[in-house]
């Protein structure tokens, strides 16, 4: 590959002509049959049955109309390659209940309390209106402007209009669109099922197509029109990470990798993705920031937009864009870790938290934290789509990048093939302040979105268990202001998602961490006890714990409980559907 092939059209919009269809559809595009096909979606627990009924639904609609509603079934308000966003807050949706129905603030947030859900609140306390004439471009064009308007007063002003156009129904599922979540149990993945079944295609195909786009309703739009190949590559919005399994020890990968295979050192900061290319001045609505004519964006594992939060690295991975001779361009999508770093030593991941969900660093803390950028894989490059290339392929193409050091460092990539050779290396990796090792297939394909056994990790020897607050309580002491003990649970199984309490713990974070997590749990609380000492949350936030040891306990539903747990880090970084699971902790109780 030559880094001098420039994929010029690589940036372009496919061709989605999104005009109306002539006479077709202005009634199935109605907003009421979107909420009543929602209604009908989140009735059924069949995946089949939920993209059964949207594939017919689809079926209805004209382009335009079928690209809205795949992507609010989708959950996203705008396509996922835009950096557009409503930015509407649960307080004012609350104030435009309030306006609407005339109820008090108090009794609204008891209703919340008890329903769980501001769209179950609103269908229950929403006038009556028998008739709306809301359809789905009305809601569109409701919503680019609620994403205009700067201010919460003037944004809210915006939201009691469209509402006040809508049914109960509508409005309920208006209020879920700008929450951010519809909750009927639908994840994207039906949705592109759904798109699969409608235009006849493999459902593989596309989820490839809406990868390469960053846009399920366009390419909704391509699918049902046979014009899936028309689809090429859009840099700007985060593609899905692969993810590593556990090797259980070196016997098992031994087992798993035969033969030849690369060694990683395991870095212990943030999973980022990078894209980098020449900026497009037609495009300002996309993801990152532009620094002397070349965008760069970096996305977290939560597929969140961070690059405001990194300001240090933009620079040195904008260089990269650049190439090696005068003139020439590259355009680039990244897979790695950022890491604290100072001169050549990296630094505990503690540093790293103190600049986690910061959004606006100030000068003092990036000097006192310094982080690195270190690319371990390279999915895109000049028009080419790499994840399907080997991973010595990729390496290859990786090796030859002109990498800013130190800023912009590449992961040294081994080749082992004996695995009793690791102990020795697992030490050398700690002894570099890494968290131990990653062991990959030397053939394997990159595969978005996807934990397989082509990535092994092989972690530290003391046991932890990522693990997600389901309850936080008043704590003792000084923090007594604060809700500072936290009840975890773990999944049931990888497949099956129910929560089941592990353990309590409330030592481990500093006064600020508790601070903010206090504010956060009062802001996400579903359920009060023991006149507000206890608080069910929200299950978002995930802890890694450490512990003496399992032991079997009846005092949790998952029949063990963790003896002298201890909070080693919030782990902003990873999802809750990404915790462990109950076979996990199984396992720590018998060893
Ligand atoms: P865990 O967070 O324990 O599930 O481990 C998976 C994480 O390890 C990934 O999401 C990355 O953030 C991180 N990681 C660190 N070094 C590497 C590496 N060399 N290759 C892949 N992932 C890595």
């Amino acid at each position: 590959m030559t880094s001098g092939d420039l994929g010029a059209n690589s940036l372009t919009t496919p061709v989605v002509k999104v005009g109306v269809d002539s006479g077709t559809g202005a009634q199935m595009g109605a907003f009421r049959r979107f909420a009543q096909v929602a209604e009908q979606v989140g009735a059924t627990t069949k995946r089949l049955a939920k993209s059964a009924l949207l594939g017919h639904y689809f079926n209805s609609l004209s382009d335009e109309q079928l690209a809205y509603a795949a992507r609010y079934f989708a959950g996203y308000v705008f396509p996922l390659k835009e950096q557009r966003t409503t930015k509407v807050g649960g307080a004012t949706l609350l104030s435009a209940l309030m306006l609407i129905t005339k109820i008090e603030l108090e009794t609204l947030k008891t209703q919340l309390v008890k329903l769980g859900d501001l769209g179950d609140v609103t269908a229950a306390v929403f006038p009556d209106r028998a008739l709306s004439s809301l359809d789905l471009t009305d809601v569109a064009i409701a919503l680019e402007q609620i994403a205009k308007t700067k201010g919460s007063k003037r944004k809210l002003e915006w939201v009691v209009k469209l509402l006040k156009r809508a049914t109960p129904l509508e409005a309920k599922y208006l209020i879920k669109l700008l929450s951010g979540d519809l909750r009927i149990g639908l994840k994207e993945g039906a949705v592109e099922d759904a798109i699969a079944r409608l235009a006849k295609q493999k459902v593989e195909r596309i989820q490839w197509v809406n990868m390469l786009l960053g846009d399920i309703g366009a390419t909704a739009v391509l699918a049902r029109h046979g014009q899936l190949e028309q689809a090429q590559m859009q840099l700007f919005h985060p593609i899905k990470f692969m993810l590593a399994s556990p090797a259980e020890d070196l016997v098992e990968v031994s087992r798993l990798l035969p033969g030849e295979f690369a060694v990683e050192d395991k870095y212990d900061g943030i999973r980022a993705q990078a894209h980098i290319a020449p900026a497009d001045p037609a495009n300002k609505s996309a993801h990152g920031i532009v620094i002397d004519g070349i965008r760069v964006a970096l996305f977290s594992r939560t597929l969140d937009d961070i690059t405001t939060s990194f300001p240090d690295l933009l620079a040195p991975l904008a260089a990269l864009a650049r190439g090696t001779e005068e003139g020439e361009t590259t355009e680039l999508i990244l897979d790695g870790e950022i890491v604290p770093f100072r001169g050549e030593q990296i630094l505990p991941f503690q540093e790293l938290q103190k600049r986690l969900g910061r959004k606006a660093p100030t000068e003092k803390l990036l000097a006192e934290v310094p982080v690195a950028f270190v690319a371990y894989d390279l999915l895109y490059q000049n028009g080419m789509v790499l994840i399907e290339e080997p991973y010595v392929q990729r390496q290859a193409a990786l090796t030859m990048l002109p990498l800013a050091i130190p800023r912009v460092r590449r992961a040294v990539s081994q080749r082992f093939s004996d695995a009793t050779a690791l102990d020795a290396e697992f030490l050398a990796a700690r002894d570099r302040g890494n968290e131990g090792l990653m062991v990959k297939a030397l053939n394997s394909t990159y595969k978005p979105g996807r934990r397989g056994k082509d990535w092994l990790k092989i972690k530290r020897a003391i046991a932890t268990l990522d693990v997600v607050v389901t309850a936080a309580e008043v704590g003792t002491g000084k923090r007594s202001r604060f809700l500072s003990d936290y009840t975890f649970a773990v999944r049931a199984s990888e497949t099956d998602p129910t929560l089941l309490n592990v353990g309590k713990a409330y030592s481990g974070l500093t006064d600020l961490e508790v601070t903010e997590l206090s504010t956060w749990f009062q802001a996400h609380t579903v359920q009060e006890f023991a006149h507000g000492k206890v608080h069910v949350v929200e299950p978002q936030i995930v802890l890694e714990v450490t512990f003496d040891r399992v032991q079997l306990s009846k005092r949790h539903k998952s029949g063990y409980a963790l003896r002298f747990p201890r909070i080693v880090r919030i782990r902003h970084d990873k999802p809750p559907e990404e915790i462990d699971t109950l076979e996990t902790v199984r396992r720590l109780a018998e060893t």
